[in-house]
């Protein structure tokens, strides 16, 4: 790898510094990023982390790694608050609705796939079930008992964060500090089975109504919201692995139980570095159903919410998250999108010119140089926005290659298309599928109006010309006029 592929740096979450990224197996990268809950369809900010870290696992192989992506499917339900006392989400969307917790699984595992394909994520290599895997789940349980950190109480099983914490650190990840989280909390005052309120479950007794359950030495039950995790990157990273990822709102407690399971298990933290992707906020707020300020990636792309100006493409929506980092908070608004569609256009539209540009036998730019920026980009930290910035520079420089302005041999304007498409599509993600489709029909149809307007206007029958133009033009499609004749865009 050159100097540009080897210096990739990532910000750290356990550190809170950015770091130069090694991989424990040279060219291999073990990454483990927890999935949905599929209870209900996903939402937009699950959306959001889904394609940042599609965005790393592109970059990761763009970079030359062989990539294991492994996405978890919460099956197994969890529960509904912290406190393991709620119920399982799963069962309950299945006893509301009248139908199996396998039915509600199933549509929303499939709306899952339909949302993440239409915003063109890649599939992880392994997508694993945490129903799937209650054999190993138990396993850790009985493991993390034997070493002394687990105890049972009528049927469920705790994880003793208080003796854990005499030896390592419970908090480790998110900065806190076991003493100020105890001093926080009210007293359970009998309540629980828990010794200690910031013990958590790791696995729970099923009361005679729950309806997902399973045999275990300890009776019938499920496992706890944090194991499943733990049991799968285990199973299929190993005990260490290089990146463990997921949304902000899981750092604490979810992976922080987590690096906890895995010390108390194997006595090592399972990932090197791990990574959070940070929200999407709507309007300004943060998005909940139960405010009503939320919005659903269909509405989204049908244009159906009231907060919504208009439709927008799947595509522009991801170029629209694209273009803040993934460790910003991101605010939703239809005319942050409408700007986002805008650029998006302007860019497809300079990528459009690179196959006809101009060649000269001298290179009046170091384009070397000009597509290490985009390197420079994204190996600080994944920063799309830079990387989008530079791309928008190329631009530019299309244009003013286009004018004559700066020139570029042919096997340098062949290796600029190149870049430009290997980080706009299989980096960024983003495609002109769409684009392609809708408008081959549409190009041939104004062909004819442009050429029944030139008509006209040869025959100085500038009344027709004008009405041909000022009426395109009321339905959002205006011409326009340049030196090798007449082309169109959208108005809007
Ligand atoms: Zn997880």
């Amino acid at each position: 790898m050159s100097d540009a592929l080897s210096s990739l740096h990532i910000f750290n979450s356990l550190s809170g510094k950015k770091e130069l990224f090694r991989a424990i197996e040279d060219n291999h990268v073990g990454i483990y990023v927890c999935g949905p809950t599929v209870y209900s369809n996903v939402h937009l900010g699950n959306c959001r982390t889904f394609i940042s870290f599609d965005l790393v696992y592109r970059y990761l192989r763009h970079l030359g790694y062989s990539v294991r992506y492994v996405r978890n499917i919460t099956d197994a339900g969890h529960l509904e608050h912290d406190a393991d006392d709620g119920e399982d989400r799963i069962s309950k969307k299945a006893r509301l609705e009248r139908i199996e917790p396998m039915e509600v699984v199933q549509r929303y595992t499939v709306d899952f796939h339909q949302t993440l394909a239409a915003f063109n994520t890649l599939p992880p290599s392994i997508e694993p079930t945490a129903t799937g895997h209650i054999i190993e789940q138990i396993e850790i349980v009985k493991g993390i008992i034997a070493n002394g950190l687990g105890y049972e109480v009528n049927g469920s099983v705790y994880f003793d964060v208080q003796k854990y914490n005499s030896t390592k650190h419970y908090g480790v990840l998110s900065g806190r500090k076991l003493e100020d989280m105890i001093h926080n909390t009210r007293s359970l005052s009998g309540q629980s089975d828990k010794r200690s309120p910031q013990d958590f479950a790791l696995w729970k007794k099923a009361e005679p109504q729950h309806i997902m359950r399973w045999p275990s030495p300890w009776g019938d039950g499920f496992p706890g919201w944090h194991l499943e995790c733990t049991a799968m990157s285990t199973k299929y990273l190993g005990e260490q692995f290089d990146i463990h990822g997921g949304g902000m709102d899981l750092k604490f407690p979810h992976h922080e139980c987590e690096i906890a399971q895995c010390e108390a298990l194997n006595q090592k933290s399972p990932a090197n570095t791990w990574m959070h992707a940070n929200m999407l906020t709507l309007n300004g707020k943060k998005m909940a159903k139960s405010t009503g300020n939320n919005i659903l990636p269909n509405e989204l792309f049908n244009g159906s919410n009231p907060v919504l100006s208009k439709a927008f493409s799947p595509d522009a929506a991801r170029f629209f998250m694209l273009q803040a980092h993934y460790r910003s908070i991101l605010d939703l608004s239809s005319d942050a999108l409408e700007a986002a569609e805008k650029g998006y256009k302007r860019l497809i539209q300079g990528i459009e010119l690179l196959p006809d540009l101009p060649t000269s036998n001298e290179s009046s730019v170091d384009i070397n140089a000009h597509i290490d920026t985009y390197y420079a980009a994204m190996n600080d930290d994944f920063n799309s926005p830079v990387l989008i910035a530079q791309l928008f520079e190329t631009v530019k420089l299309v244009h003013l290659l286009k004018k004559g302005e700066e020139t570029l041999t042919a096997a340098d304007v062949e290796k600029l298309s190149n870049s430009v498409h290997e980080f706009v599509f299989d980096v960024l993600g983003l495609t002109l599928a769409t684009k392609e489709k809708d408008n081959t029909y549409l190009d041939k149809a104004l062909s004819v109006l442009i050429d029944l307007r030139e008509q006209a206007r040869a025959n100085k029958d500038f009344s027709t010309a004008d009405r041909i133009r000022d009426e395109l033009l009321a339905k959002g499609i205006q011409l326009k006029d340049g030196k090798d004749g007449t082309t169109y865009g959208l108005s809007t």
